[in-house]
C-alpha cells in the first residue's frame, strides 16, 4: 500500500487547515507517544490507528502502537464490559473483574512506558494506568464507546481507572461523564487517501463485484460491519426482506472479525441461518485488510445501511458518506453526528423505518444522489483524518499546559 504523504491532503482540505497542521506540528515535534489498544485488526480503533500513526511520524511525532495480550476468557470479559458501557444488557461478576485485573497485571509486567505521552484506547487496556507511577508520561484515556447511558456497575469499574489519567477524550460531548480530569472531545475520522476510501475505477469495482457474484444490474443494499449483535445484522436481513417484497434487490452483508471480539462466530452462524435459501443475500466473511473489497462494495451499493443498535461513532457510515452514497442508519450514538436526517442521509428507529427509507431512496435516485453529495461535503468538513490530527496536536499542546483554559499559539 502506498504511504500517504502529508502534502497530498492539501489537495483535499482547505489550505488554511493544512497550514494550521504544519504550524501546530512544529510546536510538538519530537514528542514520543505510545498508543495502546486491544486489537491490531478489525474494528474502528485499529482502522484509525493504522492511518493516524504513520502521519504522526511523518509530522515528527514519534508514535508507537502496542496491543495488549489476553486470553479468550479476558476478551469475553472485555466484550461484556463493552456491551454494558453501551447500555446493553451484560452480566459483570466479581470473577470477571478479577480476570480483567490479572490480565492487566500480566500486560504491565511486559510493557515499558518511557514515552512522553501514553494514549490508551477503550476499556480493555484502561487498567494499564497502574503503571503510571513508574513512568514520566502524561496518560490519556481515549474512549470510542457511547458512554452516555452505561450500566452503572460497568462504568464504576472503568471509572476507577479513568480518574487516575491526566486527561480523557470522548467522541462527542454527548458521551461526557462526571470526572475529576479534563475531558476533550475529538470526532473519529477516516483517511480519504487510504485504500479503503480512495477513488476506484469502474473496472476495479466490477472485478470485486464479479468475485462475489453480486449482480450490478439490480439494486444493492449493503451493510459492512463486524458480525456483532450491536450491529443488528439480523435486523438488516429483516429490512432487506421487507424491501424485497416490492423491489427485486440484493443484500450484501459483509464483515470480518476482530481479535478482541469473541462473539463473531456465533453471530455469523445466526446470520447464515436467517439468510438461508435466498441467493440474493450475500453474506461475505471478509479477511483482514480487505480494504479494496470494502471500498468497491460500498461504491457499488445503491443504499448503504447501518442498522446498529448502539454505536460509538460508526466509521462505516463515514466511509459510505465520503463515497457520496445514500445512507440509511439507526439514530444511535455517533451516527447522529454524521447523518443529518433528510439532508446527509436518513435516520431510522426500526426495521420497518429502515425498509421504508431504503425503498424510498431506491425509488428516488435523484434524492438519493443529493443526500450522498451533501454527505460527502459533511465528511470533508468534519470527519477527515486531517481534522483529527489537528485536534491531537492541540491536545499535545494542552497537555503541556495543564490547568490553563486559554493557550496563546
Ligand atoms: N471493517 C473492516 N473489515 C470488516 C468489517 C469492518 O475493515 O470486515 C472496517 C470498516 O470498514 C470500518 C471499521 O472496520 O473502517 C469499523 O469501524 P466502525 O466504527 O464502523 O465499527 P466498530 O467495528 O469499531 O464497532
Amino acid at each position: 500500500m502506498a504511504k500517504s504523504k502529508i502534502e497530498e491532503y492539501s489537495k483535499i482540505i482547505r489550505p488554511q487547515n493544512f497550514d494550521e497542521i504544519m504550524m501546530l506540528a512544529e510546536r510538538v515535534r519530537g514528542r514520543r507517544i505510545k498508543m495502546v489498544n486491544a486489537t491490531a485488526i478489525g474494528g474502528g480503533v485499529a482502522e484509525i490507528l493504522t492511518r493516524v500513526i504513520p502521519l504522526f511520524n511523518e509530522l515528527g511525532i514519534k508514535t508507537k502502537w502496542e496491543v495488549i495480550k489476553g486470553s479468550g476468557e479476558f476478551f469475553g470479559v472485555t466484550k461484556a464490559l463493552h456491551n454494558a458501557l453501551h447500555n446493553n444488557k451484560a452480566e459483570i461478576t466479581e470473577q470477571m473483574l478479577n480476570i480483567f485485573n490479572e490480565t492487566t497485571k500480566t500486560n504491565i509486567a511486559e510493557m515499558i512506558f518511557d514515552e512522553d505521552v501514553v494514549i490508551i484506547h477503550d476499556p480493555q487496556p484502561a487498567g494499564l494506568i497502574a503503571a503510571k507511577e513508574k513512568s514520566k508520561a502524561k496518560w490519556v484515556w481515549r474512549c470510542h464507546i457511547d458512554t452516555s447511558h452505561p450500566q452503572p456497575d460497568a462504568w464504576n469499574f472503568i471509572k476507577g481507572f479513568v480518574e487516575k489519567y491526566d486527561a480523557s477524550i470522548f467522541s462527542t460531548p454527548w458521551f461526557a461523564k462526571v470526572l475529576p480530569i479534563p475531558q476533550y472531545f475529538i470526532y473519529p475520522a477516516i483517511d480519504p487517501l487510504a485504500e479503503k476510501n480512495r477513488e476506484l475505477s469502474a473496472h476495479e469495482i466490477n472485478t470485486v463485484l464479479q468475485k462475489y457474484k453480486v449482480d450490478r444490474s439490480r439494486p444493492i443494499i449493503t451493510q459492512i460491519s463486524r458480525f456483532d449483535y450491536l450491529k443488528d445484522p439480523l435486523g438488516v436481513i429483516e429490512t432487506y426482506k421487507l424491501v424485497k417484497k416490492h423491489i427485486d434487490c440484493q443484500l450484501v452483508l459483509a464483515g470480518g472479525g476482530a481479535t478482541d471480539d469473541p462473539e463473531g462466530g456465533q453471530v455469523l452462524s445466526e446470520v447464515q441461518e436467517a439468510a438461508k435459501g435466498d441467493p440474493d443475500i450475500h453474506i461475505l466473511l471478509l479477511p483482514p485488510f480487505a480494504d479494496l473489497e470494502i471500498n468497491a462494495l460500498q461504491r457499488a451499493s445503491t443504499v448503504v445501511l447501518q442498522k446498529s443498535l448502539r454505536e460509538g461513532f460508526g466509521l462505516t457510515v463515514t466511509e459510505a458518506l465520503w463515497k457520496a452514497k445514500p445512507v440509511v442508519a439507526s439514530a444511535v450514538g455517533g451516527i447522529t453526528l454524521q447523518v443529518i436526517h433528510n439532508f446527509t442521509g436518513m435516520l431510522v428507529h426500526s426495521v420497518e423505518g429502515a425498509a421504508y427509507q431504503t425503498r424510498y431512496l431506491i425509488n428516488n435516485p435523484q434524492i438519493a444522489k443529493k443526500l450522498g453529495e451533501y454527505g460527502r461535503e459533511h465528511v470533508r468538513e468534519k470527519f477527515l483524518i486531517t481534522r483529527k490530527i489537528r485536534n491531537y496536536l492541540l491536545l499535545l499542546i494542552a497537555l503541556d499546559n495543564p490547568g490553563r483554559d486559554v493557550i496563546q499559539l
